[in-house]
């Protein structure tokens, strides 16, 4: 079945980032747009809505404000709909409730018109006579297809679980990716022990949460990273500068090989932890251990984990203290993994792949202004996998209004948004100085 409109713009996934795109076209007539995402309705990260934990970025990095603080889909705005404007204001936080800002979304969602959920794009097509893109959505429930056309298509499909294989093909109840995290935790609580592997931010979410639960659920709890230490992110004010417009223009102008090679020096600025999250495990830790009782809680660092097995009802995993060279076994009953995530490039892009221009590694080469670099007219503008082209500040929510305005002015082909050359107080570019 096909439906008859010829859309301006069809946006396959949505997580924040397509969502603010989405509530940025609304006062955008002139560009006829159409969403999909696979989940029942909007969800951000549900198995990591830990009640305590926080957004990483201030609440104004909301969907809109960045690019129009007057716009309705504002965070204040929100607040104000759901009459909590005084409860936020005697709060006097700039760091919100992970759950608010789910909550949040969910609203914004809810008040437009160009979102549809339940609908997973399976397939592409680029009708070369008509310069269109044909894009096949299959809704979850029925597994009904329809096709629906489009001059313009944005990829916002986010990033996947990243579980190595040592990990894969273990009852999912016991051995799971920190994204899992609540909706095992009863097993966590039933078991005599569990292991977190690995020192993100997730890992150490998961961490302090067990170690809550551990007073109460009394399992022993191990937490084991190949990282030297437990080490904090980078987020001092001038650091995370680096989280600007700026900072993306600076990066993009070098060699791709030059830009791989930088973003690998740039660890600290994502991959650590939240220094408060730090500190909370610091407090619980000492905590548990008034009364110099047996804490049963032990934090092992430089060692790998290099497998797994079943050992009766528990897993033997092997590990590797790298800097001694020392092998030695530890048993636990359940495994959560906190290995991050990899950029989710949908195998449907394939589709496409003779009119895009990839990349000696196989990623796609992106413009500037966030376009994939193609060889036809119509445009393919891209939210998620772009790290090797834009810079590390990617996957950042603030930086993702500042994309939205780049791409929305594409798409008009004026300024409808101004663009600044310069957004904070350093230089990146000695050529600016
Ligand atoms: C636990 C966690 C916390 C984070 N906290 C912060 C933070 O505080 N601050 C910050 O700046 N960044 C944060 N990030 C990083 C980043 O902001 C988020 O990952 C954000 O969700 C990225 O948004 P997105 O729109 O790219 O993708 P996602 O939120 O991953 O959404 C992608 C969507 O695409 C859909 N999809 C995929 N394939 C298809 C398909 N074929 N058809 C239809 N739909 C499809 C998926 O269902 C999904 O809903 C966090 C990341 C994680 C994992």
């Amino acid at each position: 079945m096909d439906n008859n409109t010829v859309y301006d713009l069809v946006g396959i996934g949505i997580g924040p980032f397509n969502l603010s795109l989405a509530a940025l076209l609304e006062d955008t007539p002139e560009v006829n747009s159409l969403f999909f995402d696979q989940k029942p309705h909007f969800d951000w990260h549900p198995g990591m809505l830990i009640v305590g934990t926080r957004l990483q970025v201030p609440f104004m990095a909301d969907l809109v404000t960045l690019a129009d603080p007057t716009n309705r889909y504002s965070f204040l705005n929100y607040l104000a709909q759901k009459n909590r404007l005084y409860p936020f204001y005697f709060l006097q936080r700039l760091d919100i409730p992970r759950r608010e800002y789910n909550d949040y979304c969910k609203w914004v969602e809810s008040e437009l018109n160009n979102c549809c959920f339940g609908k997973k794009v399976v397939e592409l097509e680029y009708l070369e006579h008509d310069e269109l893109y044909t894009v096949t959505v299959e809704d979850i429930e029925t597994e009904d297809r329809i096709r629906y056309q489009c001059k313009n298509l944005v990829l916002g499909t986010g990033t996947n679980p990243a579980l190595p294989e040592a990990f894969k093909g273990f009852p999912s109840e016991n051995v799971f990716h920190t994204s899992e995290f609540l909706d095992r935790q009863d097993r966590c609580r039933e078991a005599k022990s569990v292991t977190v592997v690995g020192s993100g931010q997730s890992a150490a979410e998961a961490f302090r949460e067990l170690l809550k639960d551990r007073m109460k659920y009394d399992y022993k709890l191990t937490w084991i990273t190949r990282s030297r230490s437990f080490f904090s992110m980078e987020e001092s004010k001038l650091t995370v500068e680096q989280f600007s417009p700026d900072y993306v223009n600076y990066f993009y102008r070098f060699p791709q090989e030059k830009k791989d090679e930088i973003f690998a020096t740039q660890d600290l600025l994502y991959k650590g932890i939240s220094s408060h999250t730090i500190t909370d495990i610091y407090n619980l830790l000492y905590e548990n251990s008034v009364s110099n009782e047996e804490i049963n809680v032990d934090l092992q660092v430089l060692t790998e984990v290099n497998g797994i097995k079943e050992k009766g009802n528990t897993y033997e995993i092997s590990c590797r203290q790298w800097e001694q060279d020392l092998n030695f076994t530890h048993e636990s009953d359940v495994v959560i993994v906190g290995t991050g995530y990899r950029p989710n490039v949908p195998a449907f892009i394939k589709d496409l792949s003779d009119y895009i221009s990839w990349d000696d590694k196989g990623r796609y080469e992106v413009e500037h202004d966030y376009r994939v670099r193609v060889s036809i007219p119509n445009q393919i503008y891209v939210q998620s996998g772009i790290s090797h082209s834009h810079g590390v500040g990617s996957t950042n929510l603030g930086l993702a209004v500042h994309r939205n305005k780049i791409i929305i002015n594409h798409l008009l082909g004026r300024e409808k948004y101004p663009i600044y050359d310069k957004y904070v107080f350093q230089n990146f570019d000695a050529e600016k100085f």
